[in-house]
């Protein structure tokens, strides 16, 4: 018999797949990121065995330790990131989707420069505005980039958004149209330093509306591991 996230994973892959299908994309270029913030090590590690490989923790200390427990998986880092963890986190995370303010960027660039180690970064845009929300605003973004090319550890692979909670998820949909068409002006520029290969949108409640509006990352806690405690 199957157990829960066995067919809750089957369940997440099916959804995206048709949602990626109903934007004409290929679903195998849709990535699952696992959000394991709070799910102890022995779900993970269950994760881990139906095929999962891509684990998103919010906290660098929780990140670390489940990294050394399943070090072959790719741990994202989606949550606010303070200057005092970096020294921790860099080298370790896979992707920190979680850039968000300019002397974080340079202060990852001292650090990374020092240890001689690429950081692979997603700039996390507010695109709603709300003030609870970490990023920068959409106009801001630019600016940003431009200037990131001045650094050579700080990698810039692409943007992450919070959409707004909504009864209604279809009321996010605005937010994922507006990031995806950011993403493509930027990747139009060719700025030094920047790729646009991820787009990092969708959570539980909201992920297919995400993938139909352009997202190739998906960040899926709840509707993989349950509700958290
Ligand atoms: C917790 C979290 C998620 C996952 O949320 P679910 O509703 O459990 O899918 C995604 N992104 C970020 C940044 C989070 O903190």
């Amino acid at each position: 018999m199957r157990n829960d996230f066995e067919s809750n994973y089957a369940d997440i892959r099916e959804r995206t797949a048709r949602a990626a299908l109903r934007r004409g994309e290929d679903p195998a270029k849709i990535h699952i990121v696992a959000v394991s913030k709070t799910v102890g090590i022995d779900a993970v590690a269950e994760a881990y065995d139906c095929g999962v490989r891509d684990f998103g923790e919010n906290r660098v200390r929780e990140l670390l330790s489940k990294q050394e427990a399943l070090p072959a998986a790719r741990w994202h880092l989606i949550g606010h990131l303070q200057t005092n963890k970096v020294k921790d986190v860099i080298g370790k995370a896979w992707l920190i989707h979680s850039l968000d303010r300019w002397d974080l960027a340079e202060y990852i660039e001292k650090k990374a420069a020092a240890e001689e180690i690429s950081v692979p970064m997603l700039l996390q845009v507010n695109v709603s505005g709300e003030a609870s929300k970490g990023g920068l605003s959409p106009a801001d973004v630019e600016p940003f980039l431009k200037s990131i090319g001045q650094m050579r550890w700080v990698k810039v692979m692409g943007l992450m958004t919070m959409a707004p909670e909504e009864d209604d998820p279809e009321k996010t949909r605005p937010v994922f149209k507006e990031l995806r068409s950011l993403f493509d002006v930027i990747n139009g520029h060719n700025y030094p330093n920047v790729q646009m290969r991820f787009l990092s949108m969708g959570m539980t409640q909201d992920f297919e509306i995400a993938i139909e509006e352009g997202a190739n990352i998906i960040r899926v806690g709840r509707a993989l591991f349950g509700p958290r405690l």
